[in-house]
């Protein structure tokens, strides 16, 4: 049997699980994924070890992206750039590890919005390690200029030192003339997220041709996407950007490459509801 995990502390909340036993499901395939909490003391051990229990390699996740990159003998570029790894093999006894939210984002886009990257200038909002990988996946599509516009503008600052004079940055607040010129918006602030305020921005100045996508998808309507449609423009939510940055590990750990669909979709959808109900029911109580 293939086996591959999912590490990070806490880990009870991960969805990967999901979207990657439904693939196993639908190929029929002898495999397992499995959902593993590691202690942050234990990483190291973990990864140092984990073929000895059987496992092809696994995802990364919150706190141990950053520390699982430079625990990896083997990198690549786009592991390097983001600053993190959430995706790792073994090959020959080294640690291997990649990220794969670059990619996972730009095939959301390309999907539900084709043509996202024919633009000269984006605005994306936040600067956390969610916004790393998001700018990273659009310099590799070329765009030349990217407004980086986040809360605490030193965050915003040291990003821009990191990859380059394309990354312009700006406080959170000052976004209003940006609005009117940026075919692209991009949110990658936590804002809109269950449980917490949503982004406060006023579309209204956007041009109808305005791509407005939002990397948080719990809800998967957020207060900014629903803003947006109201307005007639076109977006894309979060989800698909974690359905697809699943890919590129599966194929590697189960050598089939796996399709993200509607019925994928569905299933994802049903197993957040299902949660979401659960939630309730437990503060109801
Ligand atoms: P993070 O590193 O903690 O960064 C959070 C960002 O949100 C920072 O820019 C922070 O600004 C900003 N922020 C938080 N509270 C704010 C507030 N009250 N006012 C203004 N700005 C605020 O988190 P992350 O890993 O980048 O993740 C961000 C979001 O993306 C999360 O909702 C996560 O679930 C989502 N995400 C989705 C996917 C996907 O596959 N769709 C992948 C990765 C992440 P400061 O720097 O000023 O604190």
């Amino acid at each position: 049997m293939k086996k591959a995990f999912v590490i990070g502390w806490p880990i009870s909340h991960s969805l990967s699980p999901v979207l990657h036993r439904f693939w196993i499901k639908r190929h029929g395939i002898d495999a397992a994924y499995e959902k593993i909490p590691v202690e942050p003391q234990n990483l190291k051990s973990f990864l140092s070890s984990f073929g000895n229990d059987g496992y092809h390699g696994g995802n990364v996740t919150l706190p141990h992206k950053e520390e699982a990159l430079k625990l990896c003998a083997v990198t690549e570029d786009d592991a390097q750039a983001i600053g993190a790894a959430n995706t790792l093999w073994s090959e020959n006894g080294r640690l291997c590890g990649t990220n794969t939210d670059s990619y996972g984002f730009s095939k959301n886009l390309d999907d539900q919005v084709p043509g996202w990257d024919d633009v000269d200038e984006v605005l994306i909002l936040g600067a956390g390690g969610a916004a790393r990988a998001v700018i990273h996946a659009v310099l590799k599509r070329g765009i030349p200029k990217i407004y980086l516009a986040n809360r605490t503008i030193m965050r915003a600052e040291d990003l821009a030192t990191h990859f380059g004079s394309t990354v312009v940055p700006c406080r959170l607040d000052d976004i209003s003339p940006l609005m009117e010129k940026t075919p692209l918006i991009i949110n990658t602030t936590s804002l809109g997220m269950v449980g917490q305020d949503p982004l406060n921005i006023n579309l209204n100045p956007a041009s109808p041709q305005t791509i407005v996508t939002d990397l948080v998808y719990t809800p998967l309507e957020t207060p900014l996407l629903v803003q947006a449609r109201k307005l007639g423009l076109r977006t894309a939510d979060g989800l698909g950007m974690l359905l697809h940055q699943a890919v590129p590990g599966f194929t590697r750990w189960f050598d089939i490459e796996p399709q993200v669909d509607q019925e994928l979709r569905f299933h994802v959808l049903e197993e957040m509801a299902a949660r979401d109900n659960a939630r309730h029911d437990d503060a109801m109580r």
